[in-house]
């Protein structure tokens, strides 16, 4: 099948595609949410326990925000190193690191920009970063795919403001291929230009067209998640594709969660950003619905059941005293190294004996604690999204990727007490 610089296209099933993107990483797959450049709260260790359950290099990424490098260590310090990945220790790390303006927790929407600087969250405080600063750091940081610096608009904003960050974002692009061309950035970082466009068809199409006459590596679609119907939705998706070169791998930002995954697949999207299991495991919960392409298929000619609950489909909240005294592990079947060893009840005790040390616990708050019942959730949850997104793979090399979504809607919906890894 059609082929790219970076991306290697090999199959497809409706709109969804199966690829492998700078002949390592296989896609679909997830970027997933890392804090100054590892996954919260797992240390290397943990991050190989993920192997040895199934995962592999070649099925997920780790997405960094250069907010968490820019004032502290900062291009200069980054400079020493060989890039992000020696600073950090990643240098036996096979997975590839992705990094771009945003942060998919911390995300702050409205924030001040201009025409050469947009506003980050930075360690020490919101920050006016330039784009040239952008490039320095990037070209310090030494990713494998860098996002080009997107001046973010959201759904309600005017046509004007639209045209205004079209305008800003391809500009910003432009000089970031300039510093490449004049040799200022590495040819081996890989750029994926932002897509933007807001609500405005002529916009997007605008944008888009400039964006296929340029040499950029992949796109990488932001904006999403702030208010927009699904149906609104597929319709700005689809404005920006039918401009852009199909053969060049795409990115998701925003949609994290398993049914936005399955919807961002569905449009032709390759790698997703997902700090889902972060969300869970940083509010006790744990992913219960299954992951394995057999446990979701067998779902497919069920008839669909009522929900137990909307808010906890295919989650179970192990703050629950209802798992005071259960022995099995968080999912029955599921080979995670928190499953192989640990209870519901033990995990229930960590969680409350924690709560009983009256920490503060500030919603989804960046100096949130990491501690030892959130690393065997973590462990569970980032495991668990690892194999449902190798599931979606196996669907569109099989040719079911529709047949999947439906069983997993009906999956997830199926009482928690049924269910296996
Ligand atoms: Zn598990």
């Amino acid at each position: 099948m059609a082929t790219s610089a970076d991306f290697d296209l090999l199959a497809t099933d409706g709109h969804a595609r199966l690829g492998r993107i700078k002949a390592s990483l296989n896609t679909p797959a997830v970027l997933l949410y890392t804090r100054r450049g590892f996954p919260p709260p797992l240390t290397p260790r943990e991050v190989k326990s993920l192997y040895q359950s199934g995962a592999s290099p070649s099925t997920f990424a780790f997405f960094m925000s250069a907010a968490d490098f820019y004032d502290d260590p900062g291009s200069g310090v980054l400079s020493s190193f060989r890039g992000v990945r020696e600073f950090c220790g990643l240098q036996d790390q096979k997975e590839m690191i992705v990094v771009g303006n945003k942060d998919a927790v911390n995300q702050q929407f409205g924030m001040p920009s201009s025409d050469t600087w947009v506003t980050l969250q930075t360690s020490a405080g919101q920050k006016k970063v330039a784009n040239e600063d952008y490039i320095k750091l990037l070209s310090a940081m030494q990713p494998d795919i860098a996002v080009s610096l997107v001046d973010e608009v959201q759904m309600e904003n005017s046509d004007k403001r639209i045209k205004k960050s079209v305008d800003r974002t391809l500009k910003w692009l432009d000089e970031y291929l300039a510093e490449r061309k004049g040799g200022n950035v590495a040819e081996s970082v890989t750029i994926f230009a932002a897509v933007v466009g807001g609500t405005s068809h002529r916009e997007r199409e605008r944008y888009a067209r400039e964006l296929a006459k340029r040499e950029v590596g992949g796109y990488a679609f932001t904006g999403f998640g702030t208010g927009e119907s699904e149906e609104e939705r597929e319709a700005f998706v689809r404005m920006s594709l039918e401009h852009l070169d199909q053969h060049k791998p795409r990115m998701m930002s925003g949609l994290g969660s398993p049914d936005e995954i399955l919807w961002s697949v569905k449009m032709g999207m390759d790698v997703l950003e997902s700090a889902y299991p972060w969300f869970l495991s940083s509010q006790g919960l744990a992913i219960s619905f299954p992951v394995s392409y057999e446990g979701i298929m067998k779902y497919a000619d069920e008839e669909e059941m009522e929900a137990e609950s909307s808010l906890m489909n295919g989650k179970i909240n192990l703050w629950d005293t209802d798992y005071c005294k259960n022995t099995d592990p968080i999912t029955k079947g599921c080979s995670c190294f928190a499953c192989a060893k640990y209870s519901r009840a033990y995990i229930h005790h960590l969680l409350k004996t924690n709560e009983m040390l009256a920490e503060a616990r500030p919603f989804f708050s960046v100096k949130h604690r990491m501690t030892s019942q959130q690393v065997f959730l973590s462990c569970h949850n980032q495991h668990c999204l690892l194999i449902f997104m190798e599931s979606v793979r196996q669907s569109i090399a099989d040719q079911s990727f529709e047949k999947f979504c439906t069983a997993f809607r009906k999956a997830r919906k199926a009482p928690s007490r049924f269910l296996q890894g």
